[in-house]
């Protein structure tokens, strides 16, 4: 169930809040501690105002909350309002107010910041004894910390619990939170949460399709660093609902590629797409490498069949087969901006097709050790304004892209206007480079069908 962390300072944004949200969620949490103090007497109406359970929970400074005052004051107000209609009242450790109304349920809430808490089986395992829902929220810091919050969340599977892993390695945690046993998952609106791990209510549902997660869906999903700006989830879950497929595709933040592997067995993830920097670590771990992978030395496709990791490379797929459509490869001249993991990719397939390419690059080693490894030729990026004579001119650097969206890796190359330029950044989509392309009158190519057709591809391997 997916609840709602109201976090606006009135009741009457937070009625907006609910609106907004309200065909996503099935339960709130009123945070009494973020409220103007002048609303604490609109509290005991509150329930009354929504058609869903609500939380009240009440937090302190050191639990993660704003409430700096008495527990005195605290334990008056939950005893107050315990018969106004509120479904759960959270408490924290240690507090215990005086309540008496038996429809009320107790959600005994532990919050650590920094780690796990040492005692956490004793917390989870008291609290079901007393028959109340232990919450227990603590900050993983690390790939191997979530990897064990994993373990320990299997090892407690028979206890009733709300459990999650805060912090940007702990995102996964909320979107699998019934693979984990955790009776909720929590979401909100406040993007200053979004460092504990929160997310929208919206996001889960319309990228992630939450509610169709169960304890039976197959796990897959992409792994990098940095990896939360991946369109890929997006792309794969979308695909997976239109195939009607029980399976939902989850983003890795991986510091750690060994703690992953050691994930993918212990969650059972069937297939994985791995961005930058693991493509070429990954391939180390494969028990079985298609032809591209072998002779690019790189992967960002992996299935995963029998407890086996299946590598293969989708990268350049789109790229050709949009290439393919305008032009026929065979002994067109073509330049090839840039020797990353992308490029290795693109030039592998244009020789595939017969094209004749020149690799130029910013370090030429770089362009050198690519042009070995294919037969072809290379030139230092700062020499390409001696050319003019290519058929085909493909940008594969990250100038362009993001932060880097103000250079032309090409600006001194001169056009002659008959050349198709394809810019495989995707964001932005019109790059400096394409725009004086456009200006020569060349013919220009974008890179958001190849990210498409690429995770197409991948969606296909995965599929079998
Ligand atoms: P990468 O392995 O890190 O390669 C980076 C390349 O950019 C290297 O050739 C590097 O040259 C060059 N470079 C970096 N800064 C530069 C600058 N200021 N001026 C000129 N060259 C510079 O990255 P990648 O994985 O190949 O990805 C490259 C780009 O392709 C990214 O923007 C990525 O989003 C995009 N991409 C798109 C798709 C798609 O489906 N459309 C798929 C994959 C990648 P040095 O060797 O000199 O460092």
């Amino acid at each position: 169930m997916i609840v709602l962390t109201l976090t606006e300072n009135s009741i009457k944004k937070n009625l907006k809040v609910i609106e907004k949200n309200i065909s996503y969620i099935d339960l709130l949490e009123l945070r009494v501690d973020l409220l103007k103090k002048s609303e604490i007497k609109k509290l005991d109406s509150f329930p009354k105002l929504v058609d869903l359970p609500v939380i009240l929970t009440y937090r302190k400074v050191e639990d993660g909350g704003e409430f700096s005052g008495s527990d005195i004051s605290r334990a008056k107000l939950f005893e107050e309002l315990q018969y106004s209609g509120y479904k759960y009242f959270d408490l924290e450790a240690g507090f215990y107010p005086r309540i008496k109304n038996s429809d009320l349920t107790i959600i005994r809430s532990t919050h650590n910041f920094l780690q796990k808490p040492d005692n956490l089986e004793d917390i989870i395992i008291k609290a079901n004894s007393c028959g109340e829902i232990p919450k227990v929220a603590y900050s993983v810091n690390s790939f191997g910390e979530l990897l064990d919050f994993y373990s320990t969340m299997k090892r407690l599977s028979d206890y009733k619990k709300i459990v999650l892993a805060m912090g940007e390695f702990g995102l996964s945690t909320r979107i699998l939170s019934k693979k984990i046993g955790s009776e909720f998952t929590y979401s909100s609106c406040n993007s200053k949460l979004k460092s504990l791990g929160h997310i929208e209510p919206n996001i889960l549902c319309d990228v992630y399709n939450y509610k169709n997660i169960s304890k039976r869906t197959s796990i897959y999903g992409i792994i990098g660093n940095p990896i939360y700006h991946s369109k890929s989830p997006e792309l794969h879950n979308s695909f997976i609902k239109s195939k009607n497929r029980d399976a939902v595709y989850v983003p890795f933040l991986v510091d750690d590629l060994q703690s992953f592997i050691k994930l993918v067995e212990f969650l059972d993830i069937k297939g994985f797409s791995v961005t930058v920097p693991f493509k070429k670590d990954v391939v180390s771990y494969l028990d079985w490498k298609s032809e591209g992978v072998e002779h690019i030395g790189a992967c960002n496709t992996v299935k995963v069949h029998n407890k086996k990791l299946f590598g293969y490379n989708t990268d350049a797929f789109g790229f050709i087969n949009q290439l393919n459509e305008v032009v026929n490869l065979k002994d067109k001249k073509v330049a090839v901006i840039g020797a990353g993991g992308a490029a290795n990719s693109i030039v592998f397939a244009l020789k595939r097709e017969g094209a004749i390419v020149t690799i130029f690059n910013r370090t030429l080693e770089n362009a050198k050790v690519l042009a070995n490894r294919n037969g072809c030729k290379f030139e230092s990026l700062s020499n390409i304004r001696n050319f003019n004579n290519f058929d085909i001119v493909v940008q594969t650097t990250v100038a362009g892209m993001g932060r880097l969206k103000k250079i032309n890796p090409v600006k001194d190359y001169k056009f002659s206007g008959k050349e198709i330029c394809y810019d495989i950044v995707y964001s932005p989509l019109k790059t400096k480079f394409l725009k004086k392309a456009v200006r020569s009158g060349a013919k220009v190519l974008y890179g958001d069908r190849m990210l498409k057709e690429q995770a197409l591809e991948q969606f296909k391997i995965f599929e079998y």
